[in-house]
């Protein structure tokens, strides 16, 4: 009896915490009340997944303005179609909430998409084509730039100018590796930079040089800055023209909502000038960057902004800015994320051997506490199992200190945990958020030998922190990722095998999860980490109506071949945004 009206009286305080910002978005939300008699949309005869907690289905649902109206039967909708209602049949298609990216670079991915698009590109001849074939097309460019060049094609692991010398002589090239972490110049662009036998860089990086001294053409981390300094910025419209044109390929994919883990005031800028254009088709938050460097001046931006956003009950629903984001160290493959034991793959006489922390640990805690006290909620890029523990202990400290209950702080990627620490996630509260493509094992090999067999079994340990109660959050971590499809992800996320079906018994397969429970990553999960659980991530009534339709049902097919699903319907904010007229 007792346990029980201790769990009432939970559950009464949670939803009046819910309850909080939601009634500032019920203002300006069409009140989808039984009184608005005729919906604007139906879509009928479907098995649509209702999201949330349960795993329930319903056949129909109505959409009145941007809210869902009614969920039910096919029969039910009857008195609620009149003559202006849009009726789609979904002959039994399987649809569910929209879904929410929680961890996307928008903007970097999204200018990208004029680029030159190495991505999967498995040889160097087919780089070399694309690249040709991206340079005979656009004649009028300046600077050949681009990105998504994996490492292992290249004789060495790192590509030369030799390559791109064949073919472009004339213009400057330059191209980001798939992760970022290098770039690939022609000797056209290293002219321009200055870079010759005798140029020293003493940052953190490197010019890499053959046998001779001679820069290769390959540049590894800051030194790359030495030529992308000399890529002339994109225009205020193109920044606009680039995001219109992600928002397109997002609405392809039904992706309805994205959390943006490296923003600023003015990539923020650009999403509120499409929102009062009308023009967005996401709903947007933006967590700034912050680090060791991050000035007082700068929180208190963050903290005008975040104020500004907070308050604009008009833009309430599609636009957040009250998250921050630490990077708190690096990637497995290079070795610069932080362990708690050494990596298996380097002597011991390597002068890292456990990867370092990017930001010291004194100084990253101070600011999660004045960043947790100013009341944000925060993003620790944290890999190595050491960074997580580190975060997980600043946002234990910050609790103790300011004692702001319901923070929902974040841990991203997270691919390598300590089994102690799993728990501490559900008992501090803080969101794991992970990306499935990540896991994908077609990349896992270098990843694998640097972490060691011991370590292996919590590899993007998602089973296990679903089950120690933790939050699973999913996202793609785009354009740092293979790809930003959360049908890839999906896959990943059940099989943990690519989409050739390799390894046959699925990579560390015990972290597996259901398809329920990906979906569920991938959409309430995501609401529940910007505070938005209470209108949108499940399709109930009164609920935002952002909803996607696929090609076959994800919960009854071979979950080989879940890669194979598509998109066909993509409902935002109540209006159709995209459907795939070949099929369906
Ligand atoms: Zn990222």
């Amino acid at each position: 009896m007792k346990t029980r009206t201790c769990l009432i009286l939970a559950i009464a305080l949670f939803c009046l915490a819910a309850s909080l910002p939601r009634a500032k978005v019920a203002a300006q939300q069409p009140a989808a009340s039984p009184s608005a008699s005729m919906a604007d949309l139906v879509l009928l005869n479907g098995r649509i997944w209702l999201g949330g907690d349960a795993s329930t289905f319903a056949e129909a649902v109505a959409i009145w303005g941007s809210s869902v109206l009614r969920v039910g039967k096919t029969a039910e909708m009857k008195p609620l179609i009149g003559e202006r209602t849009q009726v789609i049949d979904l002959g039994g298609r399987l649809a569910a909430p929209g879904f929410n990216d929680a961890h996307i670079h928008f903007l970097g991915g999204a200018s990208g998409l004029n680029e030159v698009d190495l991505t999967g590109a498995r040889t160097v001849a087919e780089m070399v084509e694309r690249i040709a074939a991206y340079a005979r097309k656009h004649p009028d460019k300046e600077w050949i730039t681009g990105r998504g060049w994996e490492y292992t094609p290249f004789p060495g692991g790192l590509p030369t100018k030799v390559y791109l010398d064949a073919v472009i002589k004339d213009r400057p090239v330059f191209l980001r590796a798939y992760d970022g972490h290098s770039g690939w110049a022609n000797s056209k662009a290293l002219e321009l930079a200055g870079i010759k036998r005798e140029t020293r860089f003493d940052g953190y990086g490197e010019i890499v040089r053959n046998a001779a001294g001679e820069p290769t053409g390959a540049l590894k981390e800051g030194a790359q800055g030495l030529v992308s300094r000399l890529i002339p910025q994109p225009t205020r419209e193109q920044k606009l023209d680039a995001l219109r044109q992600g928002m397109k390929m997002a609405a392809a994919l039904g992706i309805t909502s994205i959390q943006n883990a490296s923003g600023s005031a003015d990539e923020l800028s650009l999403y509120e000038e499409l929102f009062k254009r009308g023009e967005l088709t996401l709903r947007v938050s933006v967590a700034f960057s912050v680090g060791a460097r991050t000035t007082p001046q700068n929180i208190n931006r963050f903290v005008e902004l975040k104020n500004q956003f907070e308050s604009n009950l008009q833009a309430a629903t599609m636009l957040r800015a009250s998250s921050v984001k630490f990077a708190l160290d690096g990637v497995i493959e290079s070795h610069t994320a932080a362990m708690i034991e050494r990596y298996s793959d380097l002597p011991p006489e390597h002068g890292a051997p456990f990867g370092e922390l990017a930001v010291p640990a004194d100084i990253y805690r101070d600011l999660v506490v004045k960043l947790d006290k100013a009341g944000f909620q925060i993003y620790t890029h944290a890999i190595g199992d050491r960074a997580v523990r580190e975060a997980l202990n600043a946002y234990e400290n910050a609790r103790q200190i300011n004692q702001r209950s319901n923070a929902r702080h974040r841990i991203e990627h997270i691919e390598t945990v300590s089994p102690e620490d799993i728990p501490r996630f559900a008992k501090l509260g803080v969101l794991a958020s992970m990306e499935p493509i990540h896991a994908d094992p077609g990349t896992a090999e270098v990843w694998s030998k640097a972490v060691g067999v011991a370590r292996l079994k919590y590899a993007f340990a998602w089973s296990s922190l679903l089950r120690s109660g933790a939050r699973l959050v999913y996202s793609s971590d785009w354009p740092a990722a293979i790809s930003v499809d959360p049908i890839r992800g999906l896959h990943s996320a059940v099989n943990r095998r690519t989409i050739d079906g390799q390894p046959p018994r699925g990579w560390v397969s015990e972290q597996r999860i259901s398809i329920g429970d990906a979906l569920r990553a991938y959409t309430h999960a995501g609401a529940y980490s910007t505070f938005e659980e209470g209108i949108k991530g499940r399709i109930a009534q009164g609920m935002l109506a952002d909803i996607v339709v696929f090609s076959q049902d994800l919960f009854k097919i071979d979950p080989l071949r879940i890669h194979e699903t598509r998109v066909v319907l993509t409902v935002f904010d109540g209006k159709v945004v995209h459907r795939d007229m070949e099929r369906f």
